[in-house]
């Protein structure tokens, strides 16, 4: 019998089986699963991958379970919000052009003089009035926080797709986090200003995958367009509203917040910085909160202009400062309503990562990878 506790690493789970990491992804892949070391694995998968190994599982409630079980909000309190947007697809297609005309074409325009930093996470204004938040981080690795943590940070799947390419690895490796996600996807065909762009070829490549684009019958979105020039970027976000629409987007905005950390790092004078998304309620100047084993008073928030807020409420990136450490991306972070609570919750967090590592002391370096493989 195998004690442990869901969304454990492939890696710590090896451990645990006392099997190399390598057999865990080859009876993945044997099962049809692609695993890789560090990724978090389900219930469902680390049943499977146990039973291969002559195991019967036993899934032990971490401490992490119950602080991220949220009170059911009453509808009534729901109000509409913003979408979250991942941008993901193959190197070189065009993912930063993209969000960097967007960001550019869009806060300038409307706030001048704003000091533009970089920032794991922003959100625009349309010239439809709408906001759309966007999340400026690798989509695997948004992927695999959310799959993680149970906690949804993305809800529509931007891909991009040079048209002066082809579907690449990492292409299908975007639409399987996507579908597996259930997570909408937009087909964005960018670089359509190359001469040698062929949208249609790469229409023509999805439906051999079948997924059939709306122009030609399908249920997807797509949209041609070129980050350089801007040319459909417009119609693309307008796409986002659509799907954003259909999906109903709501969040209660009068409780205490509740996010998940997007980046976090030491800045000399300013001590740490955490980017977050409020995904709930509406965090506010004061406010203690909590992220991995990390807390504090929220000092002062930041969009990313640099502008100083008071509050964020759903769906809001926000640069905020007075935590004691760097929390890691993915992490949940939440309001508690005394500091006494927020620090046991940190030590014990603590403590049971001092316990797994004594666990799973057999960490593998890349160097070791190589050589198994
Ligand atoms: P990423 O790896 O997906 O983030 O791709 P980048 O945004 O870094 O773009 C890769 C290269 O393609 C860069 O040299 C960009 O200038 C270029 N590029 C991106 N979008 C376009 C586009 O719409 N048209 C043209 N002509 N070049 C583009
Ligand atoms: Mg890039």
């Amino acid at each position: 019998l195998l004690k442990v506790t869901e969304f454990i690493s492939a890696n710590d789970l090896a451990a645990l089986l006392d099997v190399s990491v390598n057999q865990i992804i080859s009876t993945c892949m044997s099962l049809g699963m692609f695993v890789s070391i560090n990724q978090r694995l389900d219930a469902e998968a680390i049943t499977i991958i146990a039973d291969e190994f002559g195991y019967d599982v036993e899934f032990t409630k971490s401490i992490e379970d119950e602080i991220v079980e949220e009170v059911e909000d009453d509808p009534e309190d729901l109000i509409e919000r913003a979408p979250i947007v991942t941008i993901m697809g193959h190197v070189d297609h065009g993912k930063t052009s993209l969000l960097d005309y967007i960001r550019t074409s869009k806060v300038t325009a409307d706030e001048a003089g704003g000091i533009t930093q970089h920032i794991g996470a922003y959100d625009v204004m349309t010239k439809t009035g709408h906001k759309i938040a966007f999340l400026d981080t690798p989509g695997h690795e948004a992927f695999t926080a959310m799959r993680a943590r149970g906690a949804k940070i993305t809800d529509v799947a931007i891909i991009v797709i040079a048209a002066d390419d082809s579907i690449m690895p990492q292409t299908k490796e975007a639409i399987n986090h996507a579908q597996v996600a259930g997570v909408p996807m937009i087909f964005a065909i960018n670089k359509i200003d190359k001469p040698n762009a062929n949208p249609n070829k790469i229409k023509e490549e999805l439906a051999n995958m079948n997924l059939l684009i709306e122009e030609w019958g399908g249920k997807y979105q797509s949209q041609e367009l070129s980050a350089k020039t801007g040319e459909g970027v417009d119609d693309l976000l307008e796409k986002v509203l659509l799907e954003a629409e259909v999906l109903e987007l709501k969040a209660n905005p009068d409780k205490n917040a509740v996010g998940t950390v997007i980046e976090a790092s030491l800045d000399k004078g300013r001590g740490y910085v955490t980017t977050i998304m409020v995904q709930s309620g509406t965090l506010k100047i004061g406010d203690i909160t909590l992220a991995g084993k990390h807390y504090g008073r929220v000092k002062a928030m930041f969009d990313h202009k640099g502008k100083k807020l008071k509050t964020a409420g759903p769906s809001t990136p926000v640069q905020l400062l007075g935590l004691s450490g760097a929390p890691q991306a993915g992490d949940i972070i939440k309001v508690y309503d005394t500091e006494r609570e927020a620090r046991e919750i940190a030590n014990s967090r603590e403590q049971i990562q001092r316990e797994q590592s004594l666990r799973t002391k057999k960490h593998i370096t890349l160097d070791e990878i190589g050589r198994r493989l």
